[in-house]
């Protein structure tokens, strides 16, 4: 019988500080600007994210098995911001990709993003964020969810 995925949960490395920085207007604009020249030619060109999911550049992983990776972001929008993502890419490079092969994995994300959210006592509340494409901010093209916490979030999004 297979394990419970909650029993699969391993907290690697959720202790050190991760210090949520304010969005000044020139953090967004170079956000922005990151977001419309990141665009890829190719698909199947890695991203950063492959090397962090080989371990070949460090990352502060929170959660890891062997469907889904994920870790803090390196420039955090709350107190809390973990990306989760596909261990395998198989073409989505966004979440406006997605094909029926993706039902169980685009599950899984959100799934593992409520297991880290308790991991992480984020019991009143979190944010997920899934950015597409130039207009929605991507900058990386290799899905993933964006977990935030740990601060009162505001609606509407910017
Ligand atoms: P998005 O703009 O939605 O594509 O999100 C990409 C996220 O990846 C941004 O929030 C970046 O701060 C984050 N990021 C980029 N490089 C790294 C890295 N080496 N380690 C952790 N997070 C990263």
């Amino acid at each position: 019988m297979s394990r419970n995925i909650s029993e699969r949960l391993v907290v690697l490395a959720s202790h050190l500080p991760s210090s949520a920085s304010s969005s000044s207007s020139s953090s967004m604009a170079s956000e922005k600007e990151a977001a419309l020249a990141a665009a890829p030619s190719d698909p199947d060109a890695p991203t950063i994210f492959d090397k962090i999911i080989n371990k070949e550049i460090p990352s502060n992983v929170v959660y890891e098995d062997d469907k889904v990776f994920a870790f803090r972001d390196i420039n955090p929008q709350a107190p809390t911001h973990i990306l989760i993502i596909p261990k395998v890419k198989d073409g989505l490079t966004g979440l406006s990709k997605a094909e029926e092969r993706h039902f169980e994995i685009l599950g899984r994300l959100l799934y593992t993003a409520k297991l880290i959210a308790k991991q992480e006592g984020l019991d009143d509340g979190f944010r997920v964020v899934i950015n597409d494409g130039p207009k929605g901010c991507q900058s990386v093209y290799h899905i993933h969810v964006h977990l935030l916490g740990g601060r009162q979030m505001n609606w509407p999004p910017g």
